[in-house]
């Protein structure tokens, strides 16, 4: 009983991941989906993103978190089109969440959809949300282990953040035991080290990643 129940909600989720994808693509926009654990930068990372990407293009973010429209606020300081969504006690993001959101954006002309996931390095890896890519966001203060604990979240990214790359000094962090451990996950992935408060060579490389991307698709 309890497996089909999860089967059917996959399965309702895939259909409208399919149709946000669809929408999405006839609009021309391209979809990141951000997910990392709490407090590892993904909003800051927003933020620096679109300050460095917005002269040349169109974007629009779509925030997930429990309560409150915090990180909100702060995007929309650089990006006037910043929907927040609140999941209750919800902790990933769904289609539908993303649906509801898109109905709140004007999408004409935007290039580019920056969607941050709740907080959580477990379920939004399983939730498709109509992306293009997914990205998995790690920190340097969060403890060396966290892609061998959390390997599903490796090996649905599409490429793999380091972030606070500016306090590996600080920190009690093996770098090279990072680095092997994603690429014994997922070889093929690339790892972007940055510290996105800094906004260093790291951040270059993470919106010279996006544009390729979105380059290529085209
Ligand atoms: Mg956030
Ligand atoms: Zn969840």
């Amino acid at each position: 009983m309890q497996v089909q129940v999860v089967e059917n909600i996959l399965k309702l989720n895939d259909e409208l991941a399919g149709m946000n994808r669809q929408a999405l693509r006839k609009s021309g926009v391209f979809t990141i989906d951000l997910l990392g654990g709490p407090g590892c930068g993904k909003t800051t990372l927003v933020e620096r993103t679109v300050e460095m990407l917005s002269s040349e293009m169109k974007i629009a973010v779509i925030v997930g978190d429990l309560t409150t429209a915090r990180d909100a606020e702060r995007i929309a300081k650089f990006c006037p089109q910043t929907v927040q969504v609140n999941t209750g006690k919800g902790c990933h993001l769904e289609a539908h969440h993303v649906r509801q959101a898109m109905g709140k954006i004007d999408f004409s002309g935007v290039d580019l959809l920056i969607v941050e996931n709740v907080g959580n390095l477990v379920c939004p890896v399983g939730f498709d949300l109509g992306q293009d890519v997914k990205v998995t966001m790690f920190c340097t203060t969060e403890g060396v282990d966290k892609p061998a604990k959390y390997p599903y979240a490796v090996d649905a990214a599409d490429v793999v953040l380091l972030n606070k790359m500016d306090l590996l000094q600080y920190v009690q962090f093996e770098i090279e035991q990072f680095r092997s451990d994603v690429k014994r996950l997922k070889p093929a992935v690339e790892i972007i080290e940055c510290s996105a408060l800094k906004g260093d060579a790291g951040m270059k490389r993470w919106t010279g990643w996006i544009k390729e991307r979105m380059a290529a698709r085209k």
